[in-house]
């Protein structure tokens, strides 16, 4: 009976300075491995991840690797990420964010004058379809699990190169306008529109700047945009599959023509979608 309570005590002394050492050692804790990204990238850590954080927020993996998405507007600097490996490890790494310089467009002698000169009208209209919007494309503390495949499909057979103008800072007759969320592709008129991935539509709207639009949430945060359709083939909750068509191209809202826009939200972060075309093993890694 003593020697059982002298053990217990023994095993009692010798466990407390051990569990304190680990506490205090957590070397592993100082981020050693690092990651840079550009304004509108992704950078990934792959392997083994149940759980991702970036500073406060924490959203789960895609098929077992961590994706970092990075706002075309987040301020750049060092952040913190981290991961829950399933072994129940935790590890941090240093985000490095870059400056990424918005490419230049002036927009002159546009041809739709309700654009030029917005109405206090339409301004109230734009108002109240962004307020109906950014909820849809905010970041949401639970996600639907994900149902889409990196790389994503095309957004339409044949896809051509984009017009390079993501994030491109706009003036309107010299006046400024918001930055450009998407990235513009030269489609022409009335070609299929198509899903980059599996998913359900969240919204099917007529907006003031964006025309017809369609969102798709295709679950993790993963919302896609496709705006200035001409017609739709999708309903609101309807339930998508990768490369099916949507609608078709068009030149409905703020156009100077005919042309596909694929926006791209990802935990609230407004990405390049050319970034999630690529093999994602050709993403920023940490390393
Ligand atoms: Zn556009």
């Amino acid at each position: 009976m003593e020697a059982i309570r002298i053990i217990t005590l023994l095993a009692v002394y010798f466990s407390l300075p051990v569990t304190q050492a680990q506490t205090k050692k957590t070397p592993s804790l100082i981020p050693s491995q690092s990651v840079s990204v550009a304004q509108g990238q992704v950078a990934r850590w792959a392997g083994n991840c149940l759980r991702c954080s970036l500073e406060k927020r924490a959203w789960a993996p895609v098929n077992g690797t961590c994706y970092y998405p990075v706002d075309m507007d987040m301020k750049p600097g060092a952040y913190t990420i981290s991961r829950r490996t399933t072994g129940g490890k935790l590890e941090t790494a240093t985000l490095q964010v870059g400056f990424k310089e918005c490419v230049q467009e002036d927009l002159k002698n546009f041809p739709k004058q309700e654009y030029v000169n917005v109405s206090a009208q339409n301004q109230a209209r734009a108002t109240k379809e962004a307020s109906l919007v950014n909820p849809l494309i905010s970041f949401q503390s639970k996600e639907r699990p994900a149902v889409f495949d990196l790389p994503v499909g095309k957004p339409a057979h044949n896809l051509p190169k984009g017009e390079g103008n993501f994030g491109a800072c706009r003036t309107l007759n010299g006046q400024p306008r918001d930055r450009h969320t998407g990235q513009d592709y030269p489609v022409g008129m009335g070609k299929p529109v198509l899903s980059i991935g599996n998913g359900r539509v969240l919204l099917v709207a007529n907006h003031f700047y964006s025309g017809n639009s369609v969102y798709i949430d295709h679950g993790n945060g993963l919302i896609s945009e496709y705006f200035h359709l001409k017609s739709f083939s999708v309903k609101a909750n309807q339930t998508v599959t990768k490369g099916q068509s949507i609608g078709s191209v068009g030149e409905t809202g703020r156009v100077t023509g005919p042309h596909l826009h694929v926006g791209v939200r990802w935990h609230g972060a407004c990405i390049n979608p050319g970034y999630l075309l690529i093999d994602p093993s050709d993403m920023p890694a940490v390393n």
